[in-house]
């Protein structure tokens, strides 16, 4: 899609880095720690380094994608690693059913 290829999308993924380094999170995916010392100019590919996860997929929410507070800290594994099954659909699936 080439929307993280941008410089407007670089900016919101170092701005999504610098909370979440502060705020030491976790991964919101796994919940083990994410090695911040990996910065987002670190090109070289680290399963451990941040990357910024969308919590309303950009495929259902494209006005969301540079929406800073629709980020969570993730690892860039677990972010790739979700292809294309996203867990926002399958929450809201669970929680529309328990209402
Ligand atoms: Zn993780």
């Amino acid at each position: 899609m080439g929307v993280k290829n941008g410089a407007r999308w670089r900016t919101l993924k170092a701005q999504a880095f610098d909370r979440d380094r502060t705020r030491n999170a976790p991964c919101a995916r796994c919940h083990q720690p994410i090695d911040y010392t990996i910065t987002p100019d670190e090109y070289t590919y680290r399963p451990n380094a941040h990357e910024p996860d969308h919590i309303k997929p950009r495929s259902t929410h494209p006005h969301l994608t540079y929406v800073l507070s629709n980020l969570r800290p993730s690892h860039a594994s677990c972010n790739r690693s979700r292809g294309s099954t996203p867990i926002e659909t399958t929450t809201r699936w669970a929680q529309a059913e328990a209402w």
